[in-house]
């Protein structure tokens, strides 16, 4: 079994990976397993030190990975760069906030010492997605690693280039072998993994296919498990709003990294009185996207990841369409290059409100009022992020509490941050990534009393 990474843009084939053996990914287990001993038993200061070395690392190279990005996936050279200094950026974050997260937490009780110390559990297994295939791994390992555990990645099967670059970085800034390693292995033996003893826990960020899967069998090995799933995010723009910036956010957030991201705004549910406006500038905005080949400079949006992604952009747009939506941008199509779609009249029931469009199709949906935007955002099965504009900050505190979703984002870009927790509610999954409630997701929260 061979993995084999594919240029979207070109559809020439890179380069074919050989899946672990099952005595391979045996060693492998047993290296983490072994490494977590010393890794842990290490003081933090210690650990912080290789993650300065990894934060130069990413910065001295971010060209050459970027571009292996780039021609694993697709996106422009330009935000590949950008994500490769985001992960330089995440450890940072940690560096400087570790120690004060990790400290022991004193609680006045009435015994003479009482306290909460924070252990790490052991190996945790990563399963991660292809969109952002440096960022998802890092936002994940940078503070479970740092906490103390191990970490064993099974990457996307179209980016094993990345999550091969992922372990010689570390290896490259002399992190201790084992501490965190790169498995190539099919999806299916994700569940012989999971049930390894040696495996304390799993963290997915995926499609909610692969998160049920995942979550039942961490659930029947009584393993914790983080999942962070797709989103339908809403994008509610109310008639006092900024309508030009909300336009421009609108289509940043829907068509970067060619619409494949969980948190972009999916449906711009748009009060009736500025709706002919807002679409105008929106479509402004689409018209001026410029496709083409990522590498470039002067491109503004690539291809999408596979044929099969593009695929199911064509059918869903098509079935939106079919149902009563109207078609104001897009409709070619070359291979994995979709031209962005914009879709007008879009209602609950139809395909492109009902379920999640990973690529480069934005939707109009009309709401009667702020009432019927807020009850036309949550009338969706996911709860990632989302985004308000509204010139009315009171009005925003009120409405940001009725919005079912893990973050609400207002007059700004929704958007992943290192200082504020990350993940979502409904079918978009369960715990939290980032900040310090992110970093305390796999550690032992242990209470010690003394009387
Ligand atoms: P996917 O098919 O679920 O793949 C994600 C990862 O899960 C890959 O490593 C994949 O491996 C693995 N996988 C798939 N099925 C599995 C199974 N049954 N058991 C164990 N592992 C399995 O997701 P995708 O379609 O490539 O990625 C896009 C999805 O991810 C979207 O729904 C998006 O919204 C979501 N996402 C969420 C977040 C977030 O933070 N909430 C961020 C980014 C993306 P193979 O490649 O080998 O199949």
């Amino acid at each position: 079994m061979n993995f084999t990474s594919v240029n979207p843009y070109t559809q020439k084939k890179i380069k074919a990976y050989p899946a672990l053996s099952a005595s391979a990914l045996d060693r492998k287990l047993k290296q983490a397993d072994r490494a977590f001993i010393d890794w842990s038993a290490l003081s933090l200061e210690n650990r912080l030190t290789y993650f300065r070395k990894i934060a130069a690392y990413l910065r001295r190279e971010k060209q050459p990975l970027g571009e292996l990005i780039t021609a694993e996936m697709g996106k422009t050279l330009k935000e590949a760069i950008a994500e490769v200094e985001k992960c330089a950026v995440g450890c940072d974050y940690y560096i400087e906030n570790a120690p004060k997260f990790l400290a022991d937490l004193t609680i006045k009780t009435e015994a003479q010492r009482s306290f909460v110390t924070y252990e790490p559990l052991g190996t945790v297994l990563a399963v991660m997605p292809w969109n952002f295939p440096f960022w998802q791994v890092f936002r994940f390992a940078v503070p479970s690693l740092l906490a103390g555990n191990v970490g064993v990645l099974k990457h996307a099967a179209n980016v094993s280039g990345c999550s091969l670059a992922m372990e010689e970085i570390f290896r490259a800034c002399d992190v201790p072998e084992g501490v965190f390693q790169s498995l190539l292995i099919e999806s299916k033996t994700v569940d012989t993994v999971l049930r390894d003893p040696r495996v304390k826990a799993v963290t997915l960020t995926g499609s909610e296919k692969a998160g049920a899967s995942v979550a039942s069998i961490a659930g029947n090995q009584i393993k914790k498990s983080v999942l962070e799933l797709g989103g339908s995010d809403a994008l509610i723009v109310l008639a006092d709003a900024d309508l030009e910036k909300a336009a421009r956010v609108a289509v940043q957030s829907r068509m970067q990294n060619a619409g494949q991201s969980c948190i972009a705004a999916k449906r711009f549910i748009v009060e009736k009185s500025v709706k002919k406006e807002f679409t105008d500038r929106v479509l402004q905005h689409i018209q001026a996207i410029q496709q083409g080949d990522p590498r470039l400079e002067s491109t503004t949006m690539g291809p999408v990841a596979r044929l099969d992604l593009a695929d199911a952009i064509e059918r869903q747009c098509a079935e939106t369409v079919r149902q009563g939506a109207r078609m104001l941008h897009g409709g070619q199509r070359d291979g994995c290059n979709v031209q962005p779609i914009l879709l007008d009249n879009v209602k609950p029931g139809m395909t492109a409100f009902d379920e999640e469009t990973f690529g480069p199709l934005a939707v109009i949906v009309e709401a009667k009022d702020e009432r019927d935007a807020i009850k036309l955002a949550n009338q969706s099965n996911y709860g990632l992020g989302s985004a308000l504009w509204t010139r009315d900050l009171d009005r925003a505190d009120r409405l940001a509490r009725q919005i079912q979703a893990g973050s609400v984002f207002v007059n700004s870009l929704m958007r992943s941050d290192p200082r504020v927790p990350f993940g979502g509610v409904k079918l978009s999954g369960f715990g939290r990534e980032l900040s310090e409630v992110g970093m305390k997701e796999f550690l032992n929260i242990k209470t010690v009393w003394m009387e």
